[in-house]
Protein backbone atom coordinates (compact mmCIF):
# COMPACT_ATOMS: atom_id res chain seq x y z
CA UNK A 1 0.00 0.00 0.00
CA UNK A 2 1.21 3.73 -0.72
CA UNK A 3 -0.06 6.80 0.24
CA UNK A 4 0.22 10.15 -1.44
CA UNK A 5 -0.66 13.81 -0.85
CA UNK A 6 -3.79 13.42 -1.47
CA UNK A 7 -4.44 10.82 1.27
CA UNK A 8 -5.32 7.73 -1.64
CA UNK A 9 -3.97 4.55 -1.09
CA UNK A 10 -4.00 2.16 -3.73
CA UNK A 11 -5.14 -1.72 -2.29
CA UNK A 12 -3.44 -4.73 -4.52
CA UNK A 13 -5.28 -7.62 -2.87
CA UNK A 14 -3.28 -11.21 -2.52
CA UNK A 15 -4.95 -14.58 -3.01
CA UNK A 16 -6.15 -14.25 1.01
CA UNK A 17 -9.48 -13.91 1.78
CA UNK A 18 -9.72 -10.48 3.22
CA UNK A 19 -13.10 -7.89 4.17
CA UNK A 20 -12.16 -4.56 3.64
CA UNK A 21 -14.75 -1.76 5.32
CA UNK A 22 -14.81 2.02 4.73
CA UNK A 23 -17.79 4.38 5.43
CA UNK A 24 -18.70 4.49 1.34
CA UNK A 25 -17.89 2.23 -1.18
CA UNK A 26 -18.87 3.40 -5.19
CA UNK A 27 -19.24 0.03 -6.56
CA UNK A 28 -19.99 2.09 -9.83
CA UNK A 29 -21.45 5.88 -10.27
CA UNK A 30 -24.95 5.08 -9.63
CA UNK A 31 -24.42 2.29 -7.28
CA UNK A 32 -22.59 3.74 -3.85
CA UNK A 33 -22.89 1.93 -0.07
CA UNK A 34 -22.45 3.96 3.08
CA UNK A 35 -20.77 1.63 5.75
CA UNK A 36 -20.18 -1.27 3.94
CA UNK A 37 -17.49 -3.54 3.32
CA UNK A 38 -15.67 -5.79 0.26
CA UNK A 39 -15.15 -9.08 0.51
CA UNK A 40 -12.72 -10.35 -2.11
CA UNK A 41 -10.35 -13.83 -2.32
CA UNK A 42 -7.87 -15.48 -5.00
CA UNK A 43 -7.48 -11.77 -6.19
CA UNK A 44 -11.12 -11.50 -7.32
CA UNK A 45 -14.18 -9.18 -5.73
CA UNK A 46 -16.37 -11.96 -4.04
CA UNK A 47 -19.01 -9.55 -3.53
CA UNK A 48 -20.10 -6.18 -1.69
CA UNK A 49 -21.79 -6.26 1.73
CA UNK A 50 -23.45 -3.20 3.55
CA UNK A 51 -23.27 -2.82 7.32
CA UNK A 52 -20.28 -3.91 9.41
CA UNK A 53 -18.52 -7.17 8.70
CA UNK A 54 -19.17 -9.91 11.60
CA UNK A 55 -15.38 -11.13 11.14
CA UNK A 56 -11.66 -9.56 11.14
CA UNK A 57 -11.61 -7.19 8.81
CA UNK A 58 -9.60 -4.52 7.30
CA UNK A 59 -11.08 -1.22 8.41
CA UNK A 60 -10.29 1.52 5.75
CA UNK A 61 -12.03 4.56 8.36
CA UNK A 62 -14.91 7.13 7.23
CA UNK A 63 -13.59 7.40 3.09
CA UNK A 64 -14.56 5.71 0.61
CA UNK A 65 -13.79 2.90 -1.72
CA UNK A 66 -13.15 3.01 -4.91
CA UNK A 67 -12.32 1.48 -8.28
CA UNK A 68 -8.98 2.37 -9.79
CA UNK A 69 -8.34 5.63 -12.00
CA UNK A 70 -7.59 4.55 -15.95
CA UNK A 71 -5.82 6.83 -18.24
CA UNK A 72 -6.70 6.51 -21.48
CA UNK A 73 -4.07 7.90 -23.47
CA UNK A 74 -0.40 9.32 -22.20
CA UNK A 75 2.81 9.47 -23.92
CA UNK A 76 4.93 8.52 -20.80
CA UNK A 77 8.76 8.46 -22.96
CA UNK A 78 7.65 12.68 -23.22
CA UNK A 79 7.90 12.88 -19.44
CA UNK A 80 11.56 14.34 -19.34
CA UNK A 81 9.68 17.40 -21.56
CA UNK A 82 7.71 18.67 -18.42
CA UNK A 83 7.53 22.22 -18.32
CA UNK A 84 10.12 22.96 -21.11
CA UNK A 85 8.25 23.30 -24.23
CA UNK A 86 6.34 26.85 -25.09
CA UNK A 87 2.83 26.38 -25.60
CA UNK A 88 1.65 29.54 -26.65
CA UNK A 89 3.31 29.65 -30.36
CA UNK A 90 1.05 26.99 -32.13
CA UNK A 91 1.07 23.60 -32.03
CA UNK A 92 3.89 23.31 -35.02
CA UNK A 93 5.88 25.17 -33.37
CA UNK A 94 5.34 22.86 -30.58
CA UNK A 95 6.07 19.80 -32.38
CA UNK A 96 9.18 21.13 -34.11
CA UNK A 97 10.46 22.30 -29.86
CA UNK A 98 9.33 18.59 -28.88
CA UNK A 99 11.50 16.43 -31.63
CA UNK A 100 14.73 18.71 -31.13
CA UNK A 101 14.67 18.83 -26.78
CA UNK A 102 13.68 14.99 -27.04
CA UNK A 103 16.21 14.80 -29.30
CA UNK A 104 19.06 16.57 -27.21
CA UNK A 105 17.92 14.79 -23.83
CA UNK A 106 19.39 11.47 -24.44
CA UNK A 107 17.08 8.20 -24.14
CA UNK A 108 18.62 7.91 -20.54
CA UNK A 109 16.59 10.67 -19.52
CA UNK A 110 13.87 9.97 -21.12
CA UNK A 111 13.42 6.55 -19.64
CA UNK A 112 14.60 8.08 -16.12
CA UNK A 113 11.62 10.44 -15.55
CA UNK A 114 8.68 7.63 -17.45
CA UNK A 115 9.85 5.84 -14.42
CA UNK A 116 8.97 8.33 -12.20
CA UNK A 117 5.74 9.10 -13.80
CA UNK A 118 4.84 5.53 -13.53
CA UNK A 119 5.57 5.55 -9.53
CA UNK A 120 3.51 9.02 -9.31
CA UNK A 121 0.77 6.99 -11.77
CA UNK A 122 0.80 4.00 -9.24
CA UNK A 123 1.11 5.83 -6.32
CA UNK A 124 -1.41 8.52 -7.18
CA UNK A 125 -4.50 5.23 -8.36
CA UNK A 126 -4.24 6.05 -11.83
CA UNK A 127 -3.40 2.07 -12.06
CA UNK A 128 -4.76 1.46 -15.84
CA UNK A 129 -3.01 3.66 -18.78
CA UNK A 130 -3.18 3.61 -22.66
CA UNK A 131 0.56 4.32 -23.46
CA UNK A 132 1.61 5.54 -26.91
CA UNK A 133 5.03 5.27 -27.74
CA UNK A 134 6.94 6.21 -30.77
CA UNK A 135 10.48 4.87 -29.57
CA UNK A 136 10.00 1.64 -28.41
CA UNK A 137 11.37 2.38 -24.67
CA UNK A 138 7.93 2.44 -22.47
CA UNK A 139 7.23 -1.32 -22.84
CA UNK A 140 9.43 -2.96 -20.44
CA UNK A 141 8.98 0.57 -17.73
CA UNK A 142 5.39 -0.53 -17.46
CA UNK A 143 6.02 -4.21 -17.55
CA UNK A 144 8.36 -4.05 -14.40
CA UNK A 145 5.96 -1.74 -12.94
CA UNK A 146 2.21 -2.24 -10.95
CA UNK A 147 0.60 -0.40 -13.12
CA UNK A 148 -1.92 -2.50 -16.07
CA UNK A 149 -3.47 -1.65 -19.53
CA UNK A 150 -1.83 -1.07 -22.94
CA UNK A 151 1.21 -0.09 -24.16
CA UNK A 152 0.95 1.08 -28.24
CA UNK A 153 3.25 0.79 -30.69
CA UNK A 154 2.55 3.99 -32.78
CA UNK A 155 3.86 4.56 -36.44
CA UNK A 156 3.38 7.27 -38.96
CA UNK A 157 4.56 8.05 -42.11
CA UNK A 158 3.92 5.18 -45.11
CA UNK A 159 6.30 3.05 -44.23
CA UNK A 160 5.00 -0.39 -43.14
CA UNK A 161 6.90 -2.22 -40.85
CA UNK A 162 6.83 -5.74 -38.74
CA UNK A 163 5.66 -5.15 -35.26
CA UNK A 164 4.69 -6.58 -32.03
CA UNK A 165 1.10 -7.24 -30.61
CA UNK A 166 -0.36 -9.56 -27.63
CA UNK A 167 -2.90 -9.64 -25.80
CA UNK A 168 -2.24 -10.34 -21.78
CA UNK A 169 -4.49 -9.44 -18.51
CA UNK A 170 -1.94 -7.47 -17.35
CA UNK A 171 -0.31 -5.43 -19.87
CA UNK A 172 -1.53 -5.76 -24.10
CA UNK A 173 1.02 -4.56 -26.45
CA UNK A 174 -1.30 -2.73 -29.35
CA UNK A 175 0.33 -0.29 -32.33
CA UNK A 176 -1.50 3.06 -33.07
CA UNK A 177 -1.54 5.35 -36.09
CA UNK A 178 -0.36 8.59 -35.47
CA UNK A 179 -3.09 10.90 -37.32
CA UNK A 180 -5.12 10.84 -40.10
CA UNK A 181 -2.37 13.76 -41.75
CA UNK A 182 0.55 12.08 -40.72
CA UNK A 183 0.24 8.78 -41.60
CA UNK A 184 -0.75 7.26 -44.86
CA UNK A 185 -3.72 5.64 -45.62
CA UNK A 186 -2.26 2.71 -46.53
CA UNK A 187 -0.14 2.47 -42.82
CA UNK A 188 -3.62 3.22 -41.00
CA UNK A 189 -5.37 0.38 -42.60
CA UNK A 190 -2.61 -2.19 -42.08
CA UNK A 191 -2.30 -1.09 -38.38
CA UNK A 192 -5.79 -1.48 -38.00
CA UNK A 193 -5.84 -5.00 -39.30
CA UNK A 194 -3.21 -6.05 -37.47
CA UNK A 195 -4.89 -4.94 -34.05
CA UNK A 196 -7.85 -6.30 -35.17
CA UNK A 197 -6.85 -10.08 -35.71
CA UNK A 198 -5.75 -9.95 -32.12
CA UNK A 199 -8.94 -8.18 -31.20
CA UNK A 200 -6.86 -5.44 -29.56
CA UNK A 201 -7.72 -1.81 -29.47
CA UNK A 202 -6.52 0.63 -31.81
CA UNK A 203 -5.04 4.00 -30.98
CA UNK A 204 -5.23 7.32 -33.49
CA UNK A 205 -5.33 10.86 -32.60
CA UNK A 206 -8.10 12.50 -34.82
CA UNK A 207 -9.52 16.16 -35.36
CA UNK A 208 -6.58 17.56 -33.05
CA UNK A 209 -5.24 20.63 -34.71
CA UNK A 210 -6.35 22.78 -37.71
CA UNK A 211 -3.67 22.01 -39.72
CA UNK A 212 -4.98 18.55 -39.79
CA UNK A 213 -8.62 19.74 -40.66
CA UNK A 214 -7.21 22.18 -43.55
CA UNK A 215 -5.38 19.83 -45.18
CA UNK A 216 -7.85 16.87 -45.24
CA UNK A 217 -10.68 19.26 -46.50
CA UNK A 218 -8.57 21.23 -49.05
CA UNK A 219 -5.95 19.08 -49.88
CA UNK A 220 -3.46 21.78 -49.49
CA UNK A 221 -1.88 24.44 -47.24
CA UNK A 222 1.17 24.60 -45.25
CA UNK A 223 0.68 20.58 -44.47
CA UNK A 224 0.61 19.63 -47.82
CA UNK A 225 3.77 21.26 -48.60
CA UNK A 226 4.99 20.04 -45.27
CA UNK A 227 4.81 16.38 -46.51
CA UNK A 228 5.50 17.19 -50.20
CA UNK A 229 9.04 18.30 -48.14
CA UNK A 230 9.16 15.31 -46.55
CA UNK A 231 9.31 13.50 -49.65
CA UNK A 232 5.28 11.73 -48.82
CA UNK A 233 3.54 11.17 -51.77
CA UNK A 234 -0.07 11.98 -50.60
CA UNK A 235 -2.25 12.37 -54.00
CA UNK A 236 -3.19 9.27 -53.95
CA UNK A 237 -4.79 9.59 -50.43
CA UNK A 238 -8.80 10.13 -50.48
CA UNK A 239 -8.85 13.14 -49.20
CA UNK A 240 -10.92 16.36 -50.30
CA UNK A 241 -14.15 17.97 -48.45
CA UNK A 242 -13.52 15.90 -45.69
CA UNK A 243 -13.41 16.26 -42.05
CA UNK A 244 -10.77 14.05 -40.33
CA UNK A 245 -13.56 12.12 -38.65
CA UNK A 246 -15.27 10.92 -42.03
CA UNK A 247 -12.12 10.58 -43.58
CA UNK A 248 -11.22 7.39 -41.33
CA UNK A 249 -14.55 6.71 -41.30
CA UNK A 250 -14.45 6.27 -44.94
CA UNK A 251 -11.17 4.34 -44.80
CA UNK A 252 -13.15 1.78 -42.37
CA UNK A 253 -11.58 2.53 -39.12
CA UNK A 254 -14.01 3.41 -37.02
CA UNK A 255 -15.49 0.59 -35.11
CA UNK A 256 -15.59 -0.96 -31.19
CA UNK A 257 -12.13 -1.56 -30.90
CA UNK A 258 -10.77 2.08 -32.17
CA UNK A 259 -10.17 4.86 -29.54
CA UNK A 260 -10.65 8.09 -31.63
CA UNK A 261 -8.60 10.59 -29.54
CA UNK A 262 -9.07 14.15 -28.83
CA UNK A 263 -12.14 14.91 -31.40
CA UNK A 264 -11.75 18.56 -31.10
CA UNK A 265 -12.61 20.07 -34.26
CA UNK A 266 -15.83 17.93 -35.55
CA UNK A 267 -19.20 18.71 -36.14
CA UNK A 268 -22.76 17.20 -35.77
CA UNK A 269 -22.15 14.57 -38.20
CA UNK A 270 -18.81 13.52 -37.00
CA UNK A 271 -20.22 12.88 -33.85
CA UNK A 272 -23.24 11.05 -34.90
CA UNK A 273 -20.42 8.77 -36.98
CA UNK A 274 -19.00 7.97 -34.47
CA UNK A 275 -21.81 7.17 -31.82
CA UNK A 276 -23.05 5.27 -34.39
CA UNK A 277 -19.85 3.20 -35.62
CA UNK A 278 -18.93 2.50 -31.55
CA UNK A 279 -15.72 3.71 -31.39
CA UNK A 280 -14.71 4.16 -28.38
CA UNK A 281 -13.11 8.47 -27.27
CA UNK A 282 -10.58 9.64 -25.40
CA UNK A 283 -10.80 13.28 -24.90
CA UNK A 284 -7.51 15.14 -22.98
CA UNK A 285 -9.15 18.54 -22.43
CA UNK A 286 -5.93 20.42 -20.14
CA UNK A 287 -3.69 19.52 -23.31
CA UNK A 288 -6.53 20.66 -25.26
CA UNK A 289 -6.34 23.85 -23.91
CA UNK A 290 -2.91 24.61 -23.49
CA UNK A 291 -1.46 23.24 -27.08
CA UNK A 292 -4.93 24.77 -29.10
CA UNK A 293 -6.75 27.12 -26.92
CA UNK A 294 -10.04 25.24 -26.93
CA UNK A 295 -11.66 22.48 -25.60
CA UNK A 296 -13.63 19.33 -26.69
CA UNK A 297 -17.43 19.67 -26.35
CA UNK A 298 -18.00 16.71 -24.14
CA UNK A 299 -21.55 17.62 -23.59
CA UNK A 300 -22.62 17.08 -26.65
CA UNK A 301 -20.90 14.12 -27.24
CA UNK A 302 -22.69 13.03 -24.23
CA UNK A 303 -25.67 14.04 -26.04
CA UNK A 304 -25.31 11.68 -29.50
CA UNK A 305 -24.40 8.71 -27.29
CA UNK A 306 -20.57 8.63 -26.52
CA UNK A 307 -18.93 7.84 -23.52
CA UNK A 308 -15.65 9.59 -23.37
CA UNK A 309 -12.90 8.50 -21.37
CA UNK A 310 -10.30 10.77 -20.65
CA UNK A 311 -6.27 11.21 -20.89
CA UNK A 312 -3.61 13.34 -20.37
CA UNK A 313 -1.44 13.53 -22.88
CA UNK A 314 2.03 13.95 -22.09
CA UNK A 315 3.88 15.79 -19.66
CA UNK A 316 4.95 18.05 -22.40
CA UNK A 317 1.17 19.41 -22.87
CA UNK A 318 0.02 18.92 -19.44
CA UNK A 319 0.98 19.78 -15.79
CA UNK A 320 0.17 15.92 -14.43
CA UNK A 321 -0.78 12.44 -15.67
CA UNK A 322 -2.91 12.03 -12.75
CA UNK A 323 -7.01 11.62 -13.96
CA UNK A 324 -7.99 13.12 -10.57
CA UNK A 325 -6.50 16.10 -11.82
CA UNK A 326 -8.18 15.78 -15.03
CA UNK A 327 -11.77 15.06 -13.46
CA UNK A 328 -11.52 18.26 -11.54
CA UNK A 329 -10.59 20.02 -14.98
CA UNK A 330 -13.85 19.11 -16.32
CA UNK A 331 -15.85 19.55 -13.35
CA UNK A 332 -14.29 23.20 -13.33
CA UNK A 333 -14.91 24.13 -17.11
CA UNK A 334 -18.19 21.60 -18.20
CA UNK A 335 -21.02 23.35 -15.36
CA UNK A 336 -22.91 20.69 -17.08
CA UNK A 337 -21.64 17.58 -16.43
CA UNK A 338 -22.84 16.04 -13.33
CA UNK A 339 -19.97 14.19 -10.82
CA UNK A 340 -21.59 10.83 -11.37
CA UNK A 341 -20.68 11.30 -15.32
CA UNK A 342 -17.36 12.80 -15.10
CA UNK A 343 -16.55 9.93 -12.08
CA UNK A 344 -17.43 6.88 -15.02
CA UNK A 345 -15.39 8.61 -17.48
CA UNK A 346 -12.37 8.62 -15.27
CA UNK A 347 -12.98 4.72 -14.51
CA UNK A 348 -15.84 2.61 -16.51
CA UNK A 349 -15.52 4.66 -19.93
CA UNK A 350 -11.72 4.01 -19.69
CA UNK A 351 -11.91 0.62 -18.96
CA UNK A 352 -14.23 -0.18 -21.83
CA UNK A 353 -11.94 1.94 -23.76
CA UNK A 354 -8.78 0.08 -23.07
CA UNK A 355 -11.09 -3.28 -23.41
CA UNK A 356 -10.17 -3.98 -19.70
CA UNK A 357 -13.85 -3.85 -18.23
CA UNK A 358 -13.93 -6.93 -17.34
CA UNK A 359 -11.14 -6.82 -14.84
CA UNK A 360 -12.16 -2.90 -13.75
CA UNK A 361 -13.70 0.22 -13.97
CA UNK A 362 -15.91 -1.09 -11.17
CA UNK A 363 -15.94 -2.77 -7.79
CA UNK A 364 -18.62 -5.65 -8.90
CA UNK A 365 -18.12 -9.33 -8.53
CA UNK A 366 -16.05 -10.98 -10.33
CA UNK A 367 -13.50 -7.96 -11.07
CA UNK A 368 -9.96 -8.14 -9.54
CA UNK A 369 -9.45 -6.81 -6.43
CA UNK A 370 -7.45 -3.74 -7.21
CA UNK A 371 -9.06 -0.88 -5.44
CA UNK A 372 -8.43 2.72 -3.95
CA UNK A 373 -8.97 3.90 -0.57
CA UNK A 374 -9.29 7.83 -0.65
CA UNK A 375 -9.56 9.50 2.67
CA UNK A 376 -12.49 12.15 3.13
CA UNK A 377 -15.91 12.49 4.37
CA UNK A 378 -19.18 13.05 3.21
CA UNK A 379 -22.97 13.81 3.43
CA UNK A 380 -24.33 12.01 0.38
CA UNK A 381 -23.85 10.50 -2.31
CA UNK A 382 -23.69 13.28 -4.66
CA UNK A 383 -21.53 15.39 -2.24
CA UNK A 384 -19.14 12.09 -1.64
CA UNK A 385 -18.99 12.31 -6.16
CA UNK A 386 -18.36 15.99 -6.47
CA UNK A 387 -15.27 15.82 -3.27
CA UNK A 388 -13.71 12.83 -5.66
CA UNK A 389 -14.12 14.56 -8.78
CA UNK A 390 -13.40 18.30 -7.61
CA UNK A 391 -9.93 16.78 -5.94
CA UNK A 392 -9.86 18.84 -3.14
ZN1 LIG B 1 -1.31 12.22 -27.74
Amino acid sequence: MTMNEKNVVCIQSSDARELHRAGWIIIDSSTIIENGYLEIKNGSILGVHKGMPKERSIDHGPGVLMPPLVNTHLHLELSALKNSLTVDKGFAFWVKQLLEKREALGEEKLIKEAQKAVRDLVKSGNLYVGDISTLGMIKSIIEDSTLNGVCFHEFLGSDIQPSFTQKNDAVSFSLAGHAPHTTSPQLLSALKNRTDLDGLPFSIHVAESDDESKFIYDKKGGWADFLTSRGIDWASWNIGLKTPVSYIADMGLLDPLTIAVHLLNVNDKDLETIARSKAKVCVCPRSNKNLHGKLPDIEKMIKKGIKPSLGTDSLASCDSLNVFDEMAFVQKHYPGLDPATIFSMGTINGARTLGVERLTGTLSKGKRAQFLYQSLTATNQKDLLERITSNE
